[in-house]
């Protein structure tokens, strides 16, 4: 395959030259060559993209909605001719088998974003309380800032909202994945989104991140990524009273009630725990089961994890790709490493792997202590820890013990399994194997961040209020 040099950023409408001529790799993590390259941006080149956004946000805030409704699909259109490609990038450059990256890279932010082109004609509606018109307005110069594990779904859910909402933004996608970003700006600049209202800027966390986060012409900040680094991101934006929008971590907990369809939940929970090789914010890395199938639960599992097979992206038998880096792999490796308390009963460090690439095993240790490192990190990896219980309460009891808030799952009798969902301290709940909804608010509950993202109460995230009496 080709190596993907990309030298430009994109501000003000046009592929522009970086400050620096500082680089950053991209590496293949299957393959662990370096197969491409991007600008390494400057504080500089920041300052350059807020401009270019500020520039441009009188005339996209008073565009109406239905000429950003039609830039939108203009862009989406642009952007569902490389569908092919962006799931290839995604596959070279975070390793996502090339079927769950058609579906889940490529196929969910066409979905969201063609979704955004539609919502964008109702941003403006209008609403009478007494006296006062109560209208909403966008929120100004967005920054955007995503990270490597859903790299265009994660970017999309920011811009297509904020884009619709009549903001224009300033994104730094992930050092590790941003050629899948470069995708989404060949197609804006096809589709003649207008100049500035859509600004990239690619380098490393600590120097654009930072200086998004720190901007003062920067009204908005969305993040996605790691707890420790929204805390950041917050502490950069609240000098100046900035709003941020934040989608964190998560630690889900898979309820399996005594009345469960025991195979069903376990088999559909062990896919989840381990799509994208574990890195997924809302994994359902806690099994929690009942004391009465335990037992079978867990050899079940186990069984499950023994049959995936590891292997190039690009092979259509590989159900379970690398982790996105060496860095990543190591982290992982670490926390089965510490594990010593939990059974361990499929995986683990000593488990086979492919010759080259980021590996670790599909892992599933049982017995673990809810309050233990396993049952309280988020590990990012493809672990899975089982957890027995007594009793409805002490599912609950468990299933929120954990400082995230993300998402969650319960298998049971209807009734009884929606009375346990709507116990759970989370943004989102999946009974007994509901789809995801990308037009459903999603978002987090305590440290798993503040705000949320898809759909309406996405879009909205990126609007301001103001009542007008009369
Ligand atoms: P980060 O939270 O550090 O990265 C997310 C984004 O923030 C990246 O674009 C990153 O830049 C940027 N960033 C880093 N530092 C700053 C800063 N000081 N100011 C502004 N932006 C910054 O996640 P990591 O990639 O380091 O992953 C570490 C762990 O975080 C994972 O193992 C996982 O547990 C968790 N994580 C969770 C995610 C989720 O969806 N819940 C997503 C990703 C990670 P850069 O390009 O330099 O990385």
């Amino acid at each position: 395959m080709t190596s993907v040099f990309r030298e430009q950023l994109y501000i003000g409408g046009q592929w522009v030259p970086p400050d620096s001529g500082e680089r950053i790799e991209v590496e293949n993590p299957y393959t662990e060559e370096v197969f491409g390259h991007v600008p390494a941006g400057t504080a500089e080149d920041v300052n350059l993209a807020v401009s270019a956004a500020r520039q441009a946000a009188d005339g996209w805030a008073s565009a109406s909605p239905a000429e950003r409704g039609a830039a939108l699909g203009h862009l989406h259109q642009a952007l569902a001719a490389r569908a092919g490609e962006i799931a290839e990038t995604v596959g070279r450059e975070l390793g996502t088998p090339l079927k769950v990256a058609k579906a889940v890279q490529a196929g969910l932010p066409l979905t969201v974003l063609s979704g955004y082109a539609e919502l964008a004609a109702r941003a403006s509606e209008e609403e009478t309380i007494g006296n006062s018109l109560v209208v909403h307005e966008p929120a100004g110069v967005v920054g955007a800032i995503t990270p490597w594990n859903y790299p265009l779904h994660q970017i999309v859910a920011k811009v297509g909202a904020a884009l619709a909402a009549g903001c224009t933004v300033v994104l730094k996608p992930s050092e590790m994945t941003p050629l899948v970003a470069y995708l989404l700006f060949d197609a804006a600049h096809e589709a003649g989104l207008p100049a500035g209202v859509l600004n990239l800027v690619t380098g490393t966390g600590p120097v654009v991140g930072a200086a998004i986060a720190g901007h003062p012409d920067v009204d908005l900040v969305s993040f996605t990524g790691s707890t420790a680094t929204g805390r950041a991101v917050s502490h950069a934006a609240a000098d100046r009273i900035a709003k941020v929008s934040l989608e964190l971590g998560g630690k889900s907990a898979n309820v399996i009630l005594a009345d469960a369809d025991l195979v069903k939940a376990v088999k559909v929970g062990v896919g989840n725990a381990f799509l994208n090789s574990g890195q997924t914010c809302t994994a359902w890395t806690r099994m929690l089961v009942h004391r009465s199938h335990y037992d079978e639960a867990v050899e079940l599992a186990a069984k499950t994890a023994a049959g995936y097979t590891l292997g190039d992206p690009f092979d259509p038998a590989t159900r379970l790709g690398p982790l996105a880096s060496a860095g990543q792999r190591d982290r992982v490796r670490g926390f089965i490493e510490r594990a010593s308390s939990a059974r361990l009963v499929a995986g683990g460090l000593d488990a086979p792997l492919p010759d080259t690439g980021h590996f670790v095993a599909p892992t599933v240790f049982a017995d673990v202590d809810p309050d233990s490192e396993l049952a309280q990190e988020e590990i990012f990896g493809p672990v899975l820890s089982i957890i027995p219980f007594g009793d409805d309460d002490e599912a609950v009891a468990i299933a929120n013990n954990s400082r995230y808030g993300l998402a969650g799952a319960v298998w049971g009798s209807t009734d009884r399994a929606l009375a346990v969902a709507r116990r759970l301290r989370t943004g989102a709940v999946d009974v007994n194997g509901g789809a995801f909804n990308p037009f459903a608010p999603f978002g987090g509950y305590k440290q798993s961040g503040i705000g949320r993202e898809l759909g309406a109460y996405g879009l909205a995230e990126f609007q301001q209020v103001k009542a007008i009496q009369r």
